[in-house]
């Protein structure tokens, strides 16, 4: 393949991606905006998926090293009920197959996997502009310009690439996650300990919830999800993390202490992070020599597919192009004809699976699904 390729993004997708390129000897580069691997605490647990995020792995030939990443007991799962009783309790028995990992662990195994200098960090893109036949420029918020025959959107929510293909921008989805964390919590928190357990928690009535995991020993990492428009948050002033705790945790008065001190006793500032999705069917015209793939294409409610989904685009991409190194359209049209549907049936099961999380049947409708006893999203 003669064609450069220039990836935006070194999130899970993009560096999926480039190491399915390099696999084929086809070069490529990565921009990413944050200075370092290490900028940005990379988020919790992902759970990946049989049908989705393995055969990605497969594809980076990473399996190995994959697996010794995977936190043992994690696939745990209790439901509780506000005032702690526990409606369901499931051990890691070994039988269920999307095993856990933390998201930095795994990001930092895909960059181990390329060529020194793959990633250019500290490259925030400003803006992007078709030239025309097929190549586009990307420019940098210092001023600096590339310009490339192939431009892949990796950079999420937000991209900056997206604008070259379509009008679309992430909606608010009504709700918003706040993020603590409980360090030590077995000798610190041994109540909230226990209530989390070997894997996650779930504590949900409509609108809200509690959703807690362990990551490594005794770190647990908790959201609080409310149903509430952005106005209701942005009266909240999060710089104020004493006063965020306090009027978050006013929201669950009445809940069990083990479940509160998820947010009370949180060892870190309260961190909102609002909900956004795109509309479910987003599709674009096939323009030459730029795409889209993980959450730029497709950012959806939040239903444990996203990383997952974005893993497999980047493969899938990648393996296209590898297919018609002489034709770069044709491995696009390829991509995409598929990622489309793919994409669009994972955003309406996720939609499925947050009725039964958060909508009026929460609890039960999340029992009923793990027991067997509902229909399985
Ligand atoms: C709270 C929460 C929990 C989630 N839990 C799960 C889960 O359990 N399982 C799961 O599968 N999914 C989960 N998801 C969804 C998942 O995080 C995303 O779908 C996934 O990260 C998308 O990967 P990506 O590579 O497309 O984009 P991202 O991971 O967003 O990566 C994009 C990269 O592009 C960079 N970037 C952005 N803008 C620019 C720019 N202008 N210039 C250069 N670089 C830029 C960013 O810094 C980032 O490194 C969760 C999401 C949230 C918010």
């Amino acid at each position: 393949m003669t064609t450069d390729v220039t990836i935006i993004g070194a999130g899970l997708g993009g560096l999926t991606l480039a190491r399915v390129l390099h696999l084929h000897g086809i070069p490529a580069t990565v921009y990413e905006a944050e200075i370092s691997p290490t900028a940005r605490a990379q988020g919790g647990m992902l759970d990946i998926h049989e049908d989705s995020g393995q055969p990605a792995l497969r594809a980076v030939g990473l399996m190995n090293e994959f697996r010794s990443l995977i936190l043992e007991g994690r696939q745990a799962i209790r439901v509780l009920d506000l005032d702690g009783t526990v409606l369901f309790d499931h051990d890691d028995d070994g039988t269920r197959g999307n095993p856990e990992v933390l998201r930095g662990e795994l990001r930092q195994m895909l960059l181990d996997s390329l060529p020194a200098g793959t990633v250019r960090w500290g490259h925030k893109v400003s803006g992007t502009r078709a030239l025309g036949e097929g190549r586009h420029e990307v420019t940098f918020a210092d001023g600096t310009t590339v310009t490339t025959g192939l431009l892949v959107g990796a950079d999420g929510a937000w991209s900056r690439v997206r604008p070259l293909l379509s009008s679309a921008a992430p909606e608010y989805i009504g709700m918003s996650y706040v993020e603590t964390y409980l360090f030590d919590a077995d000798t610190r928190h041994p109540a909230s300990a226990k209530a989390v357990g070997s894997g996650s928690l779930f504590a949900l009535a409509p609108g809200r919830a509690f959703l807690a995991h362990r990551e490594r020993a005794g770190t647990l990492h908790a959201y609080m999800m409310l149903a509430r428009p952005q106005d209701w948050f942005a009266d909240i002033d999060f710089t104020d993390s004493a006063a965020a705790t306090a009027r978050i945790a006013k929201e669950f008065d009445g809940w069990a202490p083990e479940l509160t001190a998820l947010i009370a006793d949180g060892d870190t500032a309260p961190v909102l992070r609002p909900l956004y999705a795109l509309p479910i069917e987003h599709r674009w015209e096939r323009q030459p020599g730029v795409t889209l793939l993980g959450d730029a294409a497709h950012l959806s409610l939040p239903n444990g597919e996203g990383a997952n989904l974005a893993m497999y685009d980047g493969a899938q991409l990648g393996k296209a192009l590898a297919a018609h190194p002489e034709d770069v359209e044709a491995a696009l049209t390829e991509y995409e004809q598929a990622m489309f549907p793919r994409s669009a049936a994972a955003a309406t099961e996720g939609i499925q699976v947050h009725e039964m999380f958060y909508g009026a049947g929460a609890p039960h409708s999340l029992i009923n699904m793990l027991t067997g006893h509902g229909q399985t999203p």
